[in-house]
């Protein structure tokens, strides 16, 4: 079914708040799930909600929490997300580490512990809408691996997301915002839902064969997702394991370390004032015109046009405001019983979801 994002956040934001999260908080939650959406990122959109209420029942996702500083050395923040909503902790990490750019030019932020943090360039944006660069080198822990290290049939890290946004003046930041797996692990469950393949070199089985079935990350012996651009993205996850998880986290995906069935993220974050480094005019100059020479590229057969990163998640904001987000049934599905589980009957969620006040509906951007 098609739903417009502001019925959808309603659903979320009652279902967290059921689920015993404060209401300003839920809203935030909520948006930010809807915002997955809205850029084209189904797979940490609202199909997550069902896992974060589940976790929250089992104490791994605690619902009130909000991200605690631990400490400060000049520019250096480590902050604990104490497994709270990384939509949550993240931002409010995020927070923390721009006021100190703002008084310094540069901070560094390790955020451990937060829960699953979602789409991670939206932290890239919060940085960018302040005129901030942001590196975000993150890995994934709590659960078994699912990323097959290059040349290997097992895994042994998970999708571990690498981002970089930077500000364009009077025009879009730069966002790429990336898992360094072939494609998200949301995007394989994404797939089964909808009884979909997945891209070719995406997959391999349990015996590093490669295939397009999704089924094989959710069956036993179970599979392995590949890593993006062969050894390259490899090399990448491996520096978030590494920075995110080992310098930032004290947690890697080595088995010695706790799996007990959640979402944790850590992130490393470099965010700097590029009015520091030189010249901001020539800086912003170079990058309008970078741009524009990449979009002169005349387009290869198929392609409408040269993109530039962070410009699709726009595309697909602008296409679904209008047309509403699609929600497959299995997802539609598991939504209503994460909301039964929580006390709100089918009913109650059916009416949220078709009769929120058109007079409080937000304006498309
Ligand atoms: P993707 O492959 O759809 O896009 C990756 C990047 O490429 C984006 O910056 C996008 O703007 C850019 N891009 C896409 N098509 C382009 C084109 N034609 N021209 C130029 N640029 C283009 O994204 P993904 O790797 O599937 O990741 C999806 C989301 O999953 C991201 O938001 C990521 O942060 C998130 N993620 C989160 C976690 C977590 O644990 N929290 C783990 C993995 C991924």
């Amino acid at each position: 079914m098609f739903i417009d994002h502001y019925h959808l956040t309603e659903v979320v934001n009652q279902i967290c708040i059921n689920a015993g999260t404060k209401p300003g908080d839920a809203q935030q939650v909520a948006s930010l799930l809807v915002e997955a959406n809205l850029k084209g990122h189904d797979s940490h959109g609202v199909q997550m909600l069902p896992v974060y209420i589940y976790n929250i029942s089992q104490g791994h996702l605690k619902p009130q929490q909000h991200a605690e500083l631990v400490s400060r050395t000049g520019s250096s923040l480590i902050v604990d997300g104490l497994t709270g909503y990384g939509q949550i902790v993240g931002p409010e990490a995020i927070e923390m580490g721009l006021e100190v750019a703002a008084e310094l030019g540069v901070a560094i932020v390790a955020l451990k512990n937060a829960h699953h943090l979602g789409r991670i360039g939206g932290m890239g944006e919060q940085c960018a809408a302040r005129g901030f660069i942001s590196m975000h080198y993150v890995n994934v822990v709590g659960h078994p691996p699912l990323v097959a290290p290059f040349g290997g049939k097992q895994p042994r890290m998970v999708t571990n997301p690498y981002c970089c946004a930077i500000p364009v003046s009077g025009g879009d930041p730069i966002v790429l915002d990336m898992a360094t797996s072939a494609i998200a692990h949301g995007k394989v469950r994404v797939a089964l839902n909808r009884g979909d393949r997945v891209p070719d070199g995406s997959l391999i089985d349990h015996e590093g064969n490669e295939t397009t079935d999704p089924a094989v990350m959710f069956s036993q012996p179970m599979g392995a997702l590949s890593h993006f651009g062969k050894h390259k993205g490899y090399g990448l996850a491996l520096i978030c394991e590494i920075l995110g998880g080992a310098l930032a986290g004290g947690w890697t995906s080595q088995p010695e370390n706790p799996r007990p069935g959640t979402i944790i993220n850590n992130m490393l974050t470099v965010i700097l004032n590029p009015d520091i480094l030189g010249d901001k005019e020539l800086f912003q100059t170079e990058i309008r015109a970078m741009l524009a020479y990449l979009k002169s590229s005349p387009p290869v057969a198929g392609v409408d046009a040269v993109l530039i990163p962070g410009e699709p998640e726009r595309i697909a904001r602008k296409q679904r405001q209008t047309e509403g987000i699609y929600i497959d049934d299995n997802t539609w599905s598991s939504i209503v019983a994460t909301a039964n589980s929580v006390q709100l009957s089918t009913e109650q969620i059916n009416e949220i979801a078709n009769t929120v006040d058109e007079r409080r509906r937000p304006p498309i951007e």
